[in-house]
């Protein structure tokens, strides 16, 4: 199996010193193991990606020294396949609709006897309030559809005592037990009108049909790792090897968000640093700062 890694940045905005350290390592891992490094556009979101974006996207990773493998894949152009893998989701009677608006999982979990609403990757952990006590039956509607999480871990083929989910910056791995994926992951969106499919459903495929070995992203994906996981266990798919790299932050210690133009590679780029000069503020070396500043001027 070659090495095969990929960048899949969301042409939503511009790329910042976070995304060029994202693809830096990505890219570096393939180079160091003779394989293969591919860019892929994650537009799902049609309401917030924009062409100018993508563009950018390319121009960006070209002048920061990067190549990649051709075709790029374009989640846009998969509908078809995401709808097919929720069809066989929900024939399997592992999905059900959610009629929830956020107010409402907002107030249906922060009822007193629920305690404190817990977090999980996708924001509070859903509650619970439109899954139904038997799988739906008839066709699948065009409606929020929910992974029903426990019913999810029950039809995995072999039964798991924990999920790894990889290792992060510090070396350290992530290891989850299906209990606590309920408990703290809960019934996840895989699908929503309009969008066709959701992040965690198209990113597994998309991983599998393009033959990635290895997922080398940022911390903050640490925990949605095991949703991925048990997606791959439900389709069959193989389970690549997950890094999670630490994440660039400013000089408050928030990590770089798209808005956040006065760190877009494109900013560093005008304000005349070289290539050299990003690898060198993001490189994860000892000495390297904890935080990264806009160029003097900006
Ligand atoms: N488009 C996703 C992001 O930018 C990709 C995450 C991933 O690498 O799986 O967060």
């Amino acid at each position: 199996m070659i090495f095969t890694t990929r960048f899949a940045p969301s042409p939503t905005g511009p790329l910042h010193l976070g995304h060029a350290f994202s693809a830096l390592c990505a890219h570096d891992a393939a180079d160091a193991a003779g394989g293969v490094f591919l860019l892929r556009i994650d537009d799902l979101d049609q309401s917030r990606c924009r062409p100018e974006w993508e563009a950018r996207i390319f121009a960006d990773l070209a002048w920061l020294g990067l190549a990649w493998a051709e075709p790029v894949m374009r989640q846009s152009d998969r509908l078809p396949r995401y709808r097919g893998a929720l069809g066989s989701l929900w024939e399997r009677g592992l999905l059900y609709p959610c009629r929830c608006s956020r107010a409402d999982i907002r107030a249906a979990a922060s009822a007193p006897q629920e305690g404190a609403p817990l977090h999980g990757p996708d924001g509070i952990v859903y509650p619970g309030t439109c899954r139904p006590a038997r799988p739906p039956t008839g066709p699948m509607p065009d409606l929020p559809l929910r992974l029903d999480m426990a019913r999810a871990m029950a039809a995995l083929s072999a039964p798991v005592e924990f999920i790894e989910t990889g290792t992060g910056p510090r070396g350290e791995t992530g290891r989850i037990a299906p209990h606590d994926l309920f408990f703290s992951v809960g019934d996840v969106t895989l699908a929503r009108p309009g969008l066709g499919a959701s992040y965690h459903l198209s990113v597994v495929l998309d991983d599998a049909d393009q033959n990635v070995t290895h997922v080398i992203r940022g911390h903050d994906l640490f925990d949605a790792t095991a949703i991925h996981i048990v997606l791959q266990g439900l389709f069959g798919l193989p389970v690549p090897v997950y890094r999670h790299h630490r994440l660039i932050r400013d000089e408050n210690g928030r990590r770089l968000a798209k808005r956040d133009d006065a760190r877009a590679i494109s900013t560093y780029r005008a304000a005349g640093l070289s290539p050299i000069d990003i690898r060198r503020m993001v490189a994860p070396t000892p000495d390297a700062p904890e935080h990264v500043s806009p160029p003097r001027g900006s």
